[in-house]
């Protein structure tokens, strides 16, 4: 397949991408460059430095494109919070330029890049597909908002789409990691703590109702994810609007993070409890049931794996 891959100068894009020309599909990848990084583009990929605004322009009905993967997003909850007028013209505005570009070039096949962040904070141990959607921030909002642009899409045009509602990607695969301006996450914060850009890790809330009182997480191997998009790009059919919940099915606290990187690095990660982060919800972990059922998918690597890949790509690069 000739794929559009939107947002694949990024973290997710780029694997994903890279995952795409392994197997021997061919792939252009489209980006602002806002936050993702040129040299991210894997070797072997054409690369197109564009908005959303202007995708038209390379997805013409000339190009010979099968399908799109999107995700090309800005996606820092509490900066959703603080600019929601960015967030819904960014990605909400940029998925209806995509999919009236695409309407337009009869490309009609779509994977999206989602998220859990559509759920909310449900009252559940395993989050499926079918909790309610109720987001507590913007991000989440417009994610939601695109997931179902996408279902009218499918039921009136005729696409083949997939939402992808990923938990919380981590690690590293084909050398790509983790590299943003502004780092958020929990295991890259660590790992500056390992390299010597930060002194300590602060554990944001330390009085949940969780085992050990620090938030539970579901972390799924970036490689893996690339995998479920693969997957589920061969497997949607004309017509359809899937939704598939990307986790590993287990959820690891804070502090059992933190071990996990002191056991890989082989570095103390000092850490210090602080006040709770606005908005992070205690527990979030997936049932991956409908996409293991549907396409044989499956996380398959750990959370050692995540710390271990993205620590190996970070020493590779050295410090930014
Ligand atoms: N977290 C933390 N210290 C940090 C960064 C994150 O304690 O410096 C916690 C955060 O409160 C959350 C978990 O780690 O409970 C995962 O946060 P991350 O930002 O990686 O992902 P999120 O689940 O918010 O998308």
């Amino acid at each position: 397949m000739l794929v559009l891959v939107a947002g694949g100068a990024g973290y997710i894009g780029s694997v994903v991408t890279a995952a795409l020309l392994e197997v021997g599909h061919e792939a252009v990848v489209l980006d602002d460059l806002s936050t993702g990084h040129r040299d991210a583009v894997p070797d072997g990929a054409s690369f197109v430095e564009s908005s959303l605004a202007d995708v038209g322009q390379t997805l013409t009905a000339d190009a010979g494109f099968d399908a799109v993967i999107h995700l090309a997003a800005k996606s820092l909850v509490g900066e959703s919070e603080q600019r929601p007028e960015l967030y819904w013209r960014q990605n909400v505005g940029g998925a209806m330029d995509l999919l009236d570009a695409m309407r337009v070039a009869d490309v009609r096949r779509i994977v999206f890049s989602s998220s859990a962040a559509t759920y909310g904070e449900p009252d559940t141990d395993l989050i499926t597909e079918d909790a309610r959607t109720e987001p507590t921030n913007v991000y989440g909002a417009t994610k939601l908002t695109i997931d179902r642009m996408l279902a009218g899409e499918s039921r009136v045009h005729g696409l083949g789409a997939v939402s992808l509602r990923y938990f919380n990607a981590a690690g590293a695969a084909y050398g790509l990691g983790e590299r943003h301006a502004t780092e958020t996450h929990l295991i890259p914060i660590a790992l500056q703590v390992v390299t010597g850009d930060r002194d300590h890790l602060s554990v944001y809330g330390t009085d949940y109702p969780t085992p050990d009182g620090t938030c539970v997480r579901d972390y799924i191997h970036v490689a893996d994810l690339a995998a479920a998009h693969l997957l589920t790009l061969e497997a949607v059919g004309p017509g359809e609007h899937r939704i598939y919940n990307l986790g590993c099915g287990s959820g690891y606290s804070v502090r059992e993070v933190l071990t996990a990187v002191r056991e890989v690095t082989g570095h103390p990660v000092p850490d210090q409890d602080a006040p709770r982060r606005p908005g992070d919800p205690a527990r979030l972990v997936a049932s991956s049931d409908r996409i293991a059922q549907d396409v044989g998918w499956a996380a398959r690597r750990s959370l050692t794996d995540m710390v271990r890949d993205a620590y190996e790509v970070l020493q590779a690069r050295g410090t930014p």
